[in-house]
């Protein structure tokens, strides 16, 4: 058996979110206001609609992505790091065509597509079958933060993908538009530097979670079992955590739950891949990205 595990215990956790929107767009802030929003962030990414906001002006963000929400009618697409060609001859019309053109131009500019809120039936949504059509994007939005609890999160069609064997990242993103949407959902990623390269190429390898409030320290195997060490100080050990051990098919393979910093599960060999979800009491969670599991030697 083989688990392939995008953690690496080198480096330090660096939080941040892509997916934000501007006055330049629908939001409801200008840029300026949206830095201090997010004030303490690592980095942070601005995704207008249709739009390449540039970053200008004072900020105490460290390190910053331009990015831009494809926004067809029918479905979103986040892409972060755009080229600024991109823009020559746009169009945001969904076909399949267009949006792997417009992934493709981003990859070769060095950056990520994402595809986003694929659960928002009242209004922009991913079929399945659209998402097994699209190829070379980096992940899906699991959670997104604008406030919809029924559209926002989309674990099932991430099991989904993942299932059908697509190796795709979750991510957590607020889509920030309005007030009280800041700081809901992030990602926390591990690199050995707060820059650009060095936070896209950990993006590009799986090494970040998906956040609400609670973390892991880390997540390693030993031998053919995954040890997950939740984030621990003092005051977080006497809490009740619950974590949960996912599956192929979003299948619940082992729950753990209880005043503990650790939690571990024993791989079979058959599961596929295994994801995990942690929560503290409270409801502040991380949910980890898959670690693929390979049956034989
Ligand atoms: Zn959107
Ligand atoms: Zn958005």
């Amino acid at each position: 058996m083989r688990i392939l595990n995008s953690y690496t215990e080198t480096g330090k956790w660096w939080r941040g979110s892509f997916h934000n929107h501007t006055t330049n767009s629908d939001g409801w802030f200008p840029l300026e206001t949206v830095y201090k929003m997010y004030g303490g962030y690592d980095f942070l990414g601005i995704s207008d609609h249709d739009k390449i906001t540039k970053h200008e002006g004072k900020r105490e963000i460290p390190t910053v992505f331009d990015a831009i929400e494809v926004s067809s009618r029918q479905t979103h697409m986040l892409l972060v790091s755009p080229p600024l060609a991109l823009l020559d001859g746009y169009s945001n019309e969904f076909t399949i065509a267009n949006y792997q053109r417009l992934t493709d131009m981003t990859i070769d500019n060095g950056g990520f597509a994402v595809l986003v809120h694929p659960n928002r039936f009242f209004s922009n949504y991913w079929t399945l079958d659209g998402m097994m059509k699209m190829e070379r994007y980096i992940g899906v939005e699991v959670y997104n933060g604008d406030g919809n609890p029924e559209y926002d999160i989309a674990f099932d069609k991430w099991d989904a993908l993942l299932s059908a064997g697509r190796r795709v990242w979750g991510f957590g993103n607020d889509d920030s538009h309005v007030y009280g949407q800041e700081k809901r959902a992030w990602n926390m990623v591990q690199a050995e530097a707060n820059t650009n390269e060095a936070i896209t190429e950990a993006i590009k390898n799986g090494n970040f979670y998906v956040s609400t409030g609670y973390g892991f320290d880390a997540i390693r195997t030993e031998g053919d079992t995954i040890v997950v060490d939740l984030r621990s100080n003092a005051l977080l050990d006497k809490m009740y955590k619950y974590v949960t051990f996912f599956g192929k098919d979003g299948e619940v393979l082992q729950e753990t739950t209880g005043r503990i910093s650790q939690a571990s599960y024993v791989c079979r060999g058959d599961e596929g891949y295994v994801r995990i979800a942690a929560y503290l009491e409270g409801g502040y969670a991380a949910f980890s990205q898959p670690l693929f599991v390979e049956d034989g030697d």
